[in-house]
């Protein structure tokens, strides 16, 4: 057993940890951050980088095939094996001696090992071998743990080996058919993946196909999905799986079809890794997701801090937004407001404030990498009605935006805007159609921004380009 002192101790090493730790290092505190897998986390081998690589072929494809001219160059199909060997570069060979190289210039001291909550202020870290190290904190203890794949009660289900994602992310090969149980973001990702891949994929949905983003763009999804050849069965309930001695898997669902698999990939949800965390030490239930204050210390049901805030929880384990960016962002707010309190500085906890991640709830940008991809920003109608704003909604066709149509023949897609009422500024945006995914940062920088819509209008869209969607709902809301 040994045993070391540092200024923060930071429990998980993926994007969100390694962030923390760095800003930590560079207001000039001590740190260690504690790893029990690989340094990088679920978002560098399992998650972002891989299921990426695996799309982003087969977009280069499409785009390709929608330009006559280029198309005429395309004689073959995807070389399936370079685009898994290509992956396999994007998940650095599940090595983490990059990241740990990285940690080490960034004098950031790594422990591996399990990390657990033993006391005010300590955690220990079990190594492998059984070695234990505890460390004490001075400031702070941040979990950064992340979240895992949520298997739902399915008779038989966990005895066919289902893939998860990190399964679909690091498959070696490409099954001839592929069951999806789960029709989020990851389920119709990795059906748009796999699909142009070669596999036959069914995707099978309990409540519908995307159904978090605005209608009309879950629309345009699952009618590419289904011209590409996938079986989608928006909501259709599996109630019993198995597998037989073929290897093929059978998956019953409530009308009684059976749809038949060589693979089948659960993508119905995360849950946050806090089953071995220690929580109870701080008077917290094992396997619960973290609640945190506007500065991401961890509070309890009662919105009361967790002893007297030395506790953070940044990235997925508190669930504010599952998204490697927005952990990211948090973990620089947290850094920040650590140095703050550790040197006796003033907090400035104001929304929009240096220490608080207020876009958390009001400017969260996400990319849905499917065929077409989907770029959302911030409310749906359905998230403002229920914050009880008062917005309007405006839609553009992107097929009749000259930049769009010059982009790819057959350009067909969809923006929106929300524009809160009070306040004449944007509160959400959503878009789908081609390469619409760098769309997505001038709809941040508005809503964040709370950029009045007169004063937008001077945000003139370069011609030709597919932002000219801008100005044609600009134009559509001021009618
Ligand atoms: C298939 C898929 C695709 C995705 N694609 C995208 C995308 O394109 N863009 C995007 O922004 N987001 C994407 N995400 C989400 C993104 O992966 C997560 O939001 C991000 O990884 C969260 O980072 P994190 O640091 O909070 O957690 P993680 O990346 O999960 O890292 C947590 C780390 O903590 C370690 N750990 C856990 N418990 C302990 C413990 N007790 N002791 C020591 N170490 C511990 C883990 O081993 C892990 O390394 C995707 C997710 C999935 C599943």
């Amino acid at each position: 057993m040994t045993a070391a002192t540092f200024d923060v101790v930071v429990i998980g090493a993926g994007p969100v940890g390694e962030n923390v730790a760095d800003r930590v290092v560079q207001g000039g505190l001590s740190v260690a951050i504690i790893e029990s897998e690989l340094v990088g986390g679920e978002c560098s081998y399992w998650a972002c980088m891989p299921t990426k690589a695996l799309l982003r072929d087969a977009a280069a494809l499409r785009a390709v095939r929608q330009l006559p001219g280029a198309a005429a160059a395309v004689t073959g199909t995807l070389d399936v094996n370079a685009v898994l060997t290509r992956r396999d570069q994007f998940a650095s060979n599940w090595s983490d001696d990059g990241q740990v190289a990285w940690l080490n210039s960034a004098g950031i001291t790594l422990v591996r090992g399990h990390g657990r909550i033993s006391g005010p202020r300590t955690v220990t870290a079990t190594a492998a071998d059984g070695t234990v190290t505890t460390l004490t904190a001075r400031h702070a203890v941040v979990v950064a743990t992340g979240s895992s794949a949520a298997l739902p009660a399915i008779s038989g289900l966990t005895d066919v080996q289902p893939w998860t994602s990190r399964e679909a992310a690091s498959a070696r090969t490409i099954p001839g058919r592929l069951a999806i149980i789960g029709g989020g973001v990851v389920g119709t990702e990795m059906a748009t993946a796999y699909s142009a891949l070669g596999s036959t994929v069914t995707l099978i949905a309990r409540n519908g196909i995307l159904p978090n983003v605005e209608p009309y763009a879950a629309e345009y999804v699952v009618e590419s999905l289904t011209d590409s050849g996938v079986r989608v069965l928006a909501h259709a309930s599996p109630t019993l799986v198995a597998r037989d001695a073929s290897g093929s898997v059978h998956i019953t669902l409530d009308d009684g079809t059976v749809i038949d698999a060589d693979e089948l990939l659960v993508a119905t949800g995360r849950k946050p890794n806090t089953d071995d965390l220690g929580l109870d030490e701080v008077g917290l239930p094992a396997g619960s997701w973290l609640s945190v204050d506007d500065t991401l210390r961890v509070t309890d049901a009662s919105g009361t801090l967790v002893g007297d805030g030395w506790l953070y929880a940044l990235g997925d384990v508190n669930r504010r937004a599952l998204l490697t960016h927005q952990g990211k962002y948090q973990a620089r707010a947290a850094g920040s407001v650590i140095v703050a309190r550790a040197l006796g500085a003033a907090v400035d906890d104001t929304p929009w404030g240096l220490h608080t991640a207020t876009a958390d709830k009001r400017a969260v940008p996400q990319v849905i990498f499917t065929d077409p991809e989907i770029a959302t920003v911030g409310h749906t109608v359905a998230t403002a009605a229920k914050a009880g704003l008062r917005v309007r909604s405006v839609e553009y066709n992107l097929g009749s935006v000259a930049g769009a149509a010059l982009h790819a023949d057959g350009y067909a897609g969809r923006a929106g805007l929300l524009i809160n009422e009070d306040t004449n500024t944007v509160v959400g945006f959503t878009a789908v159609g081609p390469d619409v995914a760098e769309l997505t940062h001038a709809a941040t920088i508005a809503i964040a921004g709370e950029v009045p819509l007169d004063r937008l209008w001077h945000a003139v869209p370069a011609y030709p380009t597919i932002s000219e969607v801008w100005l044609r709902l600009l134009e559509t809301a001021a009618r």
